[in-house]
């Protein structure tokens, strides 16, 4: 139940004057159904009028506040031409044009031979002064009518500025005054005013107060309305039948004396890190965080193996049918030496034995298996599930892992992600969880040299592609999806294939894109995981994480379109065997100086993280973790760049409010159920009242 207090703010927006069914629709669609949601529709710019040149220095293509005296009226010479009012300074004229003029208000409002104030923007045409439609036109006794700044929203056609500031304007009258949330110590540190005082200093905004207190106050306000349900979500999830597992080591131990490698340190944190969530009562709800080839699917295995040791089942959950073969083929030989089954399940109808797979995850003959979305989406009993591994976390929200753990099953939950993000954004985007982060790579992996090559090489690119393969080397080659139509695209990555067919022979290479059916894809993908096609074409993104460890070249046209972290994705599906490995990065030229920058920052590091707070700079963070789809949050006021500290802050905060008044009763507890439901934080505040 939302707070009594915060009524007004959920009203309608059509409970505003001038705002009926038809504007309603429009508000809707620009900012949403509430009077909160507008006070969050906050200018992002602003019209300075306080510039008042003299007509004979003004700079024409800005807002300028002018002193005139009318001179004459010119009706229209023909139907839709302007009514043009002449007017002047002491230092030259100007012409205020009107179209559609009707009546003769206009009369009324420039009489001539008076002197008047107008605002707007001025400009040249044939070597005079115009403003078209004055924004404002007052006699000089009413001047300060003329705002001095005025905010800019982003509007929607259909709402003007004007009409929208004056929704505002009635919309701040409506804020109550609500109890401070915030510790009064650092309200006092920060300076910060109360809520509604800078929503209200928000939406007047005046030169250089961008970054000012105000701002950051509400910025906070949803960082820790965000952090502190994370937080929430994150304590319900750990208290709700977790189970203690008794891991003995008679798996493990045997499988790290038959894996083909030592693990590097990193691996080894993580796994202790993962067997002590695993021991505890508590239901363990992890991130694994590693560049892509940092070795993430052994660590996994690790954990499954901890469950199986104590009785219970584990499943991998992949994001696409060709990884979950993947990762069943690789911990297949794995477990080999271990004699313990691992089963594959995909989506109906697909993967011969599904029947007895089923059944054999019932009875809990078979203890581990590997599958897509289908694992939960679908019906299937486990006997005894105790945890679930899911790979590439990234594609889904923190809604989706509640969903999850809300099958009740009391399964410790592991998740694993590539995309290396910077610290600030792991909090807002996997503030529910803990984190486990494998910095290191395996050792033995070589640099992988990186060159920009202009397209119009094409030809040498070819040649040197040709060389590679009769060395042995295995090729990966995309071709992105660029234009509109994705036939064009297929058409291009069709003539690549051809081409790269005509020198190295039409069984060396293989082509994969969107359009073809998942049987098709895995039959050309698994055949150059076997090495028996040396080139291996894709029209988009090469499914994340499929690992072939012999591709030892990766060629990326029109590298220019890619994000970087994108970029650094694909570059990381070479160099993972002992060969020295190549990534090419083919331009179409010219290149402007952001594209270079961009290029060349991707042939100097190989740092996962660099790139991403790169490209989190230049991005910002929905592309960036991939959740611009999933439906994950954006921020209204906050922007986990520029607020990396406050982040961070919140975070912390959270964290303390929670330990010592878990239940959010005390009087600053129940001021921030209000924030909470302010944000609209509704899971956590269910579960705030349901515990
Ligand atoms: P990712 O983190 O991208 O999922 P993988 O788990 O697929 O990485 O591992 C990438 C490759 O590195 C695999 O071929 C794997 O067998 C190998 N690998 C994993 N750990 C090590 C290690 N400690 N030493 C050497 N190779 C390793
Ligand atoms: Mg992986």
């Amino acid at each position: 139940m939302r707070p009594q207090i915060l009524y007004p703010l959920f009203a309608n927006l059509t409970s505003l004057k001038g705002v009926g069914p038809r504007m309603g629709a429009l508000y809707k669609k620009l900012c949403g159904d509430y009077i909160v949601d507008l006070l969050w529709h906050l200018p992002t710019g602003i019209i300075d009028r306080s510039y008042a040149p003299q007509l004979c220095r003004a700079e024409k293509g800005r807002v300028a506040t002018l002193h005139l005296k009318v001179a004459e009226h010119v009706p229209p010479t023909r139907p839709g031409g302007p009514y043009r009012i002449f007017a002047e300074d002491q230092t030259d004229q100007i012409a205020l044009t009107y179209f559609n003029v009707k009546g003769d208000y206009l009369n009324r409002i420039y009489p001539p031979g008076n002197e008047i104030v107008v605002s707007g923007l001025i400009e040249r045409y044939r070597q005079s002064w115009v403003m078209n439609h004055p924004d404002y036109a007052v006699s000089p006794g009413r001047e300060a009518e003329i705002p001095k700044f005025e905010p800019v929203y982003p509007l929607t056609a259909g709402i003007s500025g004007k009409m929208l500031q004056k929704a505002v304007a009635q919309a701040l009258t409506r804020a109550p005054e609500l109890a401070e949330w915030h510790d009064a110590a650092l309200i006092s540190r920060e300076a910060w005013p109360s809520w509604k005082e800078a929503l209200r200093i928000a939406h007047a905004p005046c030169p250089g107060n961008d970054d000012t207190p105000h701002r950051r106050r509400l910025a906070y306000d949803e960082l820790l309305a965000d952090q502190l349900s994370l937080a929430i979500i994150r304590a319900h999830h750990k208290a709700s039948g977790g189970r203690s597992f008794k891991a003995t080591g008679r798996l493990t131990s045997r499988l790290e004396s038959t894996l083909p490698f030592a693990l590097t340190p990193g691996q080894k944190q993580a796994i202790a890190e993962i067997a002590k969530d695993v021991a505890a009562p508590k239901r363990m709800l992890r991130l694994l965080q590693g560049d892509v080839g940092s070795g993430k699917t052994v660590v996994a295995l690790y954990a499954m193996l901890q469950a199986v040791e104590a009785g219970a089942q584990a499943a991998l959950m992949a994001p696409t049918e060709i990884l979950a073969k993947q990762h069943h083929a690789t911990l297949a030989k794995l477990l080999g030496p271990l004699e313990l089954d691992i089963g594959l399940l995909l989506g109906r109808g697909r993967g011969g034995d599904r029947q007895a797979t089923l059944e054999a995850l019932a009875t809990g003959k078979l203890k581990l298996v590997v599958g897509t979305h289908a694992l939960f989406q679908e019906d299937i009993a486990f006997q005894d599930l105790g945890l679930a591994v899911v790979d590439e976390q990234h594609r889904f929200g923190v809604n989706q892992r509640l969903m999850l753990s809300d099958k009740g099953r009391g399964v410790d939950i592991l998740a694993m992600t590539a995309t290396p993000i910077p610290r600030t954004l792991t909090l807002t985007a996997y503030g529910d969880m803990d984190v486990s982060r494998l910095m290191d790579k395996p050792v033995g992996r070589q640099k992988i040299e990186t060159r920009l090559i202009d397209m119009a090489r094409l030809d040498e690119v070819v040649a040197g592609i040709k060389r590679q393969a009769t060395k042995g080397a295995q090729i990966y080659w995309v071709c992105p999806l660029i234009e509109e139509s994705e036939l064009v695209d297929l058409a291009a990555a069709t003539e690549r294939a051809d081409l790269l067919k005509q020198f190295l022979g039409p069984s060396a290479v293989g082509l994969v894109h969107g359009r073809m059916k998942a049987t098709e894809k895995d039959s050309v993908m698994n055949k150059f995981s076997a090495g028996d096609l040396k080139v291996l074409v894709a029209t988009t993104v090469i499914e994340v994480g499929v690992d072939v460890p012999k591709a030892s070249v990766m060629v990326i046209e029109h590298a220019e379109r890619f994000g970087l972290a994108q970029l650094h994705q694909l570059r990381g599906r070479v160099g993972r065997g002992s060969e020295k490995s190549h990534c090419l990065l083919l331009y179409q030229a010219p290149l402007g100086e952001m594209s270079k920058a961009r290029l060349k920052m991707m042939r100097e590091t190989e740092d996962g993280f660099l790139i991403a707070e790169e490209d989190l700079r230049l991005r910002g963070a929905g592309e960036l973790l991939g959740t611009k789809q999933s439906g994950a949050r954006e921020f209204r006021v906050a922007d986990p760049m520029r607020d990396a500290d406050l982040i961070d802050m919140a975070h912390g905060d959270a964290a303390v409010i929670l330990a010592k008044d878990p239940r959010l009763e005390s009087e600053r507890g129940k001021a921030l159920r209000t924030l909470l439901y302010l944000f609209n934080r509704d899971a956590a505040a269910r579960l705030l009242r349901a515990g």
